[in-house]
């Protein structure tokens, strides 16, 4: 009896082990499975969608006035772009995304793929389902996913202190309301309105330059005198005048309010 206890016992304790080392695992994989785990190493001239997935992350490490293209192929501009994000956590910098880039990127994100200091909810206040815009629901989701990675970039460079979002996604009821422009940027979801403090609005439209947004208006541009706007339009338009960035002051049939 004594005997059969002891090994039932045994069995027993063996069983919580192997569950508490299955816990441990399951643990340390779901920080990364809740929202997308990458299964190889990435390097020039892979292609897939988990390069999609990197690109969208190093969104916001372009190189000065450039957008990174979210295509799914790994070629020269997606290798500096992770190079510099390698740059700007300190990592060995060889263009290549391996398991420290990886746990970078993980621990840098939400369960919902966003980055841990911008959510959807900050980049919609105008209604929850994405919709009514001039895309696609899940195109503008997608959008301002782009968006919000290229802002945790330009919010690490500019010292990891707090940007302020004051508009986002807008419906068309959404932008009507407002005033905004029928072609506003803010109505594909890539658009983003932010506010002065900690940062002045120039600091933003200047550093905006570095991290992969096609539209910028500023301080000095009509009707941007109190926010800074940018977005991923798809050729480059940018004034913020008084901020020494671009230098158009008419108003651009893109523009919102
Ligand atoms: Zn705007």
């Amino acid at each position: 009896m004594r005997r059969m206890l002891t090994r039932t016992l045994a069995t027993l304790s063996l069983v919580v082990a192997s569950t508490a080392v299955g816990l441990v695992v399951t643990a340390g994989a779901a920080q990364a499975d809740g929202c997308y785990t990458w299964g190889r190493q990435l390097s020039q001239g892979m292609s897939g969608e988990d390069v999609r997935q990197l690109q969208i992350r190093v969104a916001g490490y372009p190189g000065s006035g450039a957008v990174l293209g979210i295509d799914g192929a790994f070629g020269p501009a997606t290798r500096s772009a992770v190079i510099r994000f390698q740059q700007a956590y300190g990592l060995a910098a060889d263009g290549i995304a391996g398991p420290n880039t990886f746990n970078r990127l993980y621990a840098l994100q939400d369960d919902d793929c966003t980055p841990v200091n911008f959510s959807y909810a900050e980049l919609n206040n105008c209604n929850s389902t994405w919709a009514g815009g001039n895309v696609s629901a899940a195109t503008a989701r997608a959008n301002a996913l782009v968006s919000m990675w290229k802002l945790q970039a330009m919010r690490h460079a500019l010292g990891d202190l707090q940007i302020r979002v004051t508009s986002g996604f807008r419906s068309q009821a959404c932008n009507a309301a407002v005033g905004g422009a029928t072609s506003s940027r803010h109505l594909y979801g890539d658009a983003v309105d932010l506010g002065a403090s900690p940062h002045s609005l120039c600091t933003l439209a200047q550093a905006a330059r570095n991290h992969g947004f096609a539209g910028i208006l500023g301080p000095g541009y009509p009707d941007h005198n109190d926010h800074t706007h940018v977005d991923g339009r798809p050729s480059r338009f940018w004034s913020a005048p008084n901020c020494g960035v671009g230098g158009r002051t008419m108003r651009d049939p893109l523009d919102d309010n």
